[in-house]
């Protein structure tokens, strides 16, 4: 049988189950989230879903001495207004449609509450892929999609969390090597379960979700990062600090086992350009409230595509203030990985009463004084993960 990831370490980019020819793997969810199951009848021994494993199998990174670093956002109001950051994802995409001879661009997009990988092959779709979603999306069968889009020729730009796209440079192999794909990448610090909104939904005795990220308030962390809610016909729109959602996806604890143990959330990125929030980046304060874009071209490749990008207004900006605004740049270790609901979520699901495990994971007193010690850890280990790269790279940053 082969060596697939272990649960720890499995992102559930499913790179393994679109290279299995025969069919022996099956998707199964476990705390909501999807993972690899190896029939054994079925499987063959090939091997090729252990090569095309970015954990399994290491892929090849970026130099650090490759890549730079600029502020930006989207010079479309509109498309700024709508991106979670600055809008620079929407802004490369647009562009991409007007630049390139055949285009077709993947990412993640919000269907009925749950989120999937789609391709687009028309400019006016862009708006789909815009904004970020934080559950996991579903990957199934796109890297087959993008594989015979490259087969016909077409210019593809593929979009999602590092890990996605470590999945498809192992899925593609040396045929990733081609000057018709380009890969967009945002910094991830990690992804929630389903659950989490699910049980938000409960909560707040909401219909549907609108939008994970709203910047009707502004920008401004604390107010642009609230979930906007379907009540029947009215979109209702969370205070942060009331939004179930919110409360649970910042104590990681419905987060994937795998988002605590991020070998892709190093400075050594995976994909040619790198998109985050730019906290503390932005040359006037007031940018913030429209929204500003770390933006870090990996490569020579990623580098044309960004510069060539006419609705992007860039500034330069170094790698050090990059890692000054980003922990989740260079550090994927979380030592909350260690908290007793995630250690045993089964056990702790069937035994809690519900207003109980809402109380923990949402952190509530007294239950915050149980989360804290691992949230410090980690603020502690990124510090040290920070000198480190400091070090590392100190003639490059
Ligand atoms: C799960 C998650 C965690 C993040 N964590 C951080 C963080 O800790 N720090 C930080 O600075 N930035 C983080 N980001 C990135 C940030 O929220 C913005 O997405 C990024 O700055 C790009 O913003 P934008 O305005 O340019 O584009 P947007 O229009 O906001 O971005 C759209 C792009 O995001 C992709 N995308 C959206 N949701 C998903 C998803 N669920 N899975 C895969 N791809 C998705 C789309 O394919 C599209 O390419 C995270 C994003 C996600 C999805």
């Amino acid at each position: 049988m082969p060596k697939l990831a272990k649960d720890k370490y499995c992102t559930g980019c499913l790179a393994c189950k679109d290279t299995c020819r025969h069919r022996a793997i099956s998707v199964v969810l476990k705390n909501g989230m999807p993972f690899p199951k190896v029939n054994s009848d079925m499987c063959v021994e090939c091997k090729l879903c252990e090569k095309v494993c970015p954990v399994v199998t290491s892929i090849s990174k970026n130099k650090v001495s490759d890549m730079q670093a600029y502020g930006g956002w989207a010079t479309d109001e509109k498309t700024r207004y709508h991106g979670a950051s600055g809008g620079a994802f929407g802004s490369i995409a647009q562009s991409f449609f007007l630049q390139m001879k055949s285009p077709v661009v993947f990412g993640a997009t919000l269907d009925n509450d749950h989120v999937k990988h789609i391709m687009i092959d028309r400019l006016e779709d862009v708006p789909l892929l815009m904004n970020s979603k934080y559950i996991q999306s579903d990957t199934d069968g796109i890297y087959h999609q993008v594989a015979q889009c490259l087969r016909d020729q077409h210019d593809v730009l593929f979009s999602g969390t590092p890990c996605q796209v470590a999945g498809l440079y192992g899925f593609l192999g040396k045929k990733r090597n081609t000057e018709h794909l380009w890969t967009v990448e945002l910094v991830c610090h990690g992804i929630a379960s389903q659950e989490a909104l699910d049980i938000a939904k409960k909560v707040h005795h909401f219909d549907k979700l609108y939008s994970f990220r709203n910047k009707e308030h502004g920008q401004a962390y604390y107010v642009s990062q609230c979930c906007t809610y379907w009540d029947g016909d009215e979109k209702k729109t969370m205070k942060r600090e009331d939004d179930v959602f919110y409360q649970i996806f910042s104590t990681w604890l419905l987060d994937r086992k795998s988002c605590s143990n991020c070998m892709f959330s190093s400075i050594e990125r995976v994909a040619d350009i790198t998109l985050a929030d730019f906290w503390g980046g932005a040359k006037k304060e007031e940018e913030y409230k429209l929204g500003v874009n770390l933006i870090i071209t990996n490569n020579q490749h990623g580098n044309l595509l960004v510069e060539s990008a006419d609705g992007i207004e860039t500034y330069p900006a170094s790698l050090q203030q990059a890692i000054n605004s980003n922990s989740n740049l260079y550090n994927g270790y979380k030592f909350v990985q260690y908290h007793p609901l995630v250690l045993f979520p089964n056990f702790f699901r069937k035994v809690l009463p519900e207003k109980v495990r809402l109380a923990i994971l949402t952190r509530k007193y007294p239950w915050i004084f149980l989360w804290a010690p691992y949230k410090l850890m980690t603020k502690w280990y990124a510090k040290r993960m920070k000198k480190i790269v400091m070090k590392k790279y100190k003639d490059v940053l």
